[in-house]
């Protein structure tokens, strides 16, 4: 997708990327922002485009679906394989298409049970997945872009800088690879957009990729299990919550302006008060609630006023607040909160009436934890 000027933060990389959007059967189709001179991938269409592509070719609507039906339900990833297409179809879609497979170059296990997949692009760069076991639970974390313009202050992904955005096929790819690693009878329960980059940055694939998860005739995945997260991009919080069902986590960390600034960049662009603003403004679902990501950073966010000006400003909102205990990586500047300080904190905030959480820290030890990912491998090996 071509990533609007005004989601990037001043002073963060800008992408290198370009991109186009165009509208194919009624859905915005983007392309440009894939590995450089790569075949179109059929895995970047949502089922609305690809009927839009079947009545541009001339063929009746119903060849999208037994296309669909082949590539999500059956999982095949040969053209050649469809046999209920007519030859000329067949033969013309593998003319035009490709149908990406995200190979995967390693996957390392924490002793948490956490795994973490590294996976190879085309253009010879990496990213990364984690699926997390949690008793019957089990999430799986995606990336949207390969590294992050964003640069949060306590954030290894945004230390490295901005590469590219993900496209749909590869975010897809990602729910994929680990769906079948997680094996026959494991399902992936909950799927969250943390991993690598800032979704909202990369919107129309990160929805396309939502679009293709939920489809009921394919993967079905629930929109309320898929939660995507962001530092807080204004029109396109209220753009996702048009076009999707999902659940918003939205990544708070301070209290006041100038802390939020110091550790979000993006926070001259879109205030903290802002921010909140247009959170009471949008269109939840009854049953849903926003969740508030505070990275617990010791000296710096947790103080008893932290926490009494946190209860104010969410005051009245139905939200979850997520405390996040700090991941240190080489070459970070902070600490985390010590566990005792952050228990505290949360326990003063439920007498507050808030629905709190402590993030459990998942697999720390290979670098698979909130903050974590973008390191390499040699590193991780070393
Ligand atoms: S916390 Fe998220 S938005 Fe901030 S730098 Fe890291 S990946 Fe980017």
């Amino acid at each position: 997708m071509a990533v609007e000027a005004e989601s990037q933060p001043s002073g963060a990389l800008a992408p290198q990327a370009s991109s186009a959007t165009e509208m194919r059967g009624g859905a915005r189709v983007t392309e440009g922002d894939g590995p450089p001179g790569a075949m179109p991938d059929v895995r970047d269409l949502s089922l609305p485009a690809l009927r839009g592509l079947m009545g541009e070719m001339g063929e009746p609507a119903y060849r999208a679906d037994q296309v669909w039906s082949f590539l999500y339900a059956r999982g095949h990833v040969r053209f050649e394989e469809m046999h209920t297409l007519t030859k000329a179809l067949r033969a013309t879609l593998a003319a035009r298409f490709r149908i990406s497979a995200l190979p995967v170059l390693e996957v390392t296990r924490a002793r948490d049970g956490t795994e973490k997949f590294l996976f190879g692009l085309e253009d010879g760069r990496a990213v990364e997945a984690v699926l997390i076991p949690d008793g019957r639970r089990l999430t799986l974390c995606v990336s949207s872009q390969v590294g992050c313009a964003y640069a949060c202050r306590f954030c290894l992904t945004g230390f490295r800088g901005f590469a590219r955005n993900l496209q749909p096929s590869e975010i897809v790819g990602q729910y994929l690879v680990a769906a079948a690693h997680a094996g026959e009878g494991a399902r992936i329960t909950n799927m969250v957009f943390m991993g690598q980059g800032e979704p909202l940055a990369n919107l129309d694939n990160v929805i396309t990729a939502i679009d293709i998860l939920t489809e009921p005739t394919g993967l079905s995945v629930s929109p309320r299990r898929i939660t995507v997260s962001t530092v807080g991009l204004l029109p396109q919080m209220r753009e996702l919550l048009a076009r999707t069902k999902v659940e918003l986590a939205v990544s708070l960390h301070a209290t006041t302006e100038a802390t939020r600034t110091d550790l979000v960049p993006s926070n001259r662009r879109y205030g903290l008060h802002a921010l909140l603003a247009t959170c009471r403004e949008l269109p939840i679902a009854k049953r849903s609630r926003i969740t508030y990501e505070y990275t617990m950073l010791a000296g710096v966010n947790d103080s008893d006023e932290d926490r009494r000006r946190l209860a104010k400003l969410l005051r009245g909102t139905r939200c979850t607040i997520n405390l996040i205990p700090f991941n240190p990586f080489p070459g970070g500047e902070f600490r985390s909160s010590p566990i005792d300080r952050i228990e505290r904190f949360a326990e003063a905030l439920r007498s507050d009436g808030y629905a709190v959480m402590i993030r459990r820290t998942r697999g720390a030890d290979v670098f698979a934890a909130c903050g974590m990912l973008g390191r390499t491998q040699p590193e991780i090996n070393s």
